[in-house]
């Protein structure tokens, strides 16, 4: 889908980019950004949650688990489909150096992007039983990783 773009500044290494931007009335709606780990923080997709049926199905597999909201934003990048080999992120990051200290020009608009449609199409297509291994599973990693 069509999209605006703002320019943002890294007040960490000072590299700008365009990136697509969605405007203050955007409830519901993000951008998933490609992972810098493999240099391809330059990828951005569209990400409705609303009606979406993988992210409700995140939604209830993560219920039953000790967890926070930290858990289930790390989870839903780890089931986004990747786009041309991908891994998408959420969160704004400096395409160059990761950061996160990233200066948005809002509300100025420099033009207009196509980005695709993040999607959970290979979550989705594991069985149920499947599906809830494998969010367990994320949920053993993330517990030794990030906690
Ligand atoms: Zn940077």
């Amino acid at each position: 889908m069509q999209v605006s773009t703002i320019k943002a500044d890294c007040l960490t290494c000072g590299f700008w980019h365009y990136r697509p931007w969605l405007g203050d009335f955007s409830y519901g709606e993000g951008i998933a950004q490609g992972s810098f780990v493999t240099g391809t923080g330059e990828t951005f997709a569209y990400l409705n949650v609303l009606n979406n049926s993988g992210w409700d199905r995140l939604r209830v597999l993560a219920e039953g688990l000790e967890t926070d909201e930290s858990f289930f934003q790390w989870l839903v990048d780890q089931c986004l489909d990747p786009i041309s080999g991908v891994s998408l992120g959420s969160g704004v990051r400096c395409p160059e150096c990761d950061s996160t200290d990233i200066k948005l020009h809002e509300g100025m608009p420099t033009g207009r992007v196509e980005i695709p449609e993040a999607t959970f199409t290979g979550f989705l297509s594991l069985d149920p039983h499947e599906q809830q291994t494998r969010v367990v599973e994320l949920h053993s990693v993330w517990g030794d990783e990030y906690q």
